[in-house]
């Protein structure tokens, strides 16, 4: 396969998806606007995810740090805003910072403080999403459900920017599932901003499961698979 054919197949898929997120949110009396796609780009060569830049997919999405480092740094002519969305271990903070936009996946108070000291060396205010465990499988990492509320009140003096609160839904083939675990994470999103957070973000929602998640709230959905599906030569 060419790149040429390569960038078709990747167009097409990126228009498919843009319009089932207009739909979803037609149907929920929602904006399209208010959903950010962000392309996950894990499977894929450097050079596949910068066809999808090339498209005006300017969002995407890693979740390993250095395969992160390593994409950023072969595309730094373009200008991608880089999602870290996978487990970061707090000796990876400092270089991540440097090329990420938002940073979803702040899954203990520990990495908070490490990305909040690394932060503030690096003179930036790092734009942050806690992940939340909201799915009642047991996952390995993320908040629990009834930990963010306590959470709030002890990171507000930290010099980063909690803007919202991101999870994973369980795999499985019925979709009440996800709704479930979405809207549980919604309703702690409510709760919170209630009590005087300010969070705007909600990232939820994959390839099986985006259209449920905007029903929900989601404010970013990160699909992978349905856009890069058969194109990982590297
Ligand atoms: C891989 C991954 C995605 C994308 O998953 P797909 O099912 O391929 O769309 C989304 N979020 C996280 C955290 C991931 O690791």
């Amino acid at each position: 396969m060419t790149d040429a054919e390569r960038s078709q197949i990747l167009e097409q898929r990126l228009d498919m998806v843009r319009e089932r997120i207009a739909a979803a949110c037609a149907r929920s009396g929602r904006r399209a606007e208010d959903v950010t796609l962000i392309a996950v780009s894990k499977t894929v060569s450097p050079r596949v995810a910068g066809l999808s830049a090339k498209l005006g997919q300017l969002d995407l999405g890693e979740s390993r740090p250095q395969e992160l480092w390593r994409k950023a740094e072969a595309l730094k002519a373009l200008p991608i805003r880089w999602h870290m969305i996978g487990h970061l271990q707090r000796n990876k903070v400092e270089r991540t910072l440097a090329s990420v936009q938002v940073i979803h996946s702040v899954d203990s108070l520990r990495l908070l403080e490490e990305i909040a000291e690394q932060g503030s060396r690096q003179s930036l205010r790092p734009r942050l999403l806690l992940q939340v465990n909201a799915s009642r499988e047991n996952q390995k990492y993320g908040f629990e459900l009834d930990e963010v509320a306590d959470l709030f009140p002890k990171v507000q003096s930290l010099p980063v920017e909690i803007t919202g609160l991101m999870t994973m839904a369980a795999l499985s083939s019925d979709p009440d599932v996800a709704r479930t675990a979405f809207r549980a994470l919604r309703q702690i999103f409510d709760d919170a901003n209630r009590e005087g957070a300010q969070l705007t973000q909600l990232s939820m929602g994959m390839s099986g499961d985006f259209e449920i998640a905007i029903e929900e709230g989601a404010t970013m959905v990160r699909v992978g698979s349905t856009l890069f599906e058969g194109l990982e030569a590297e």
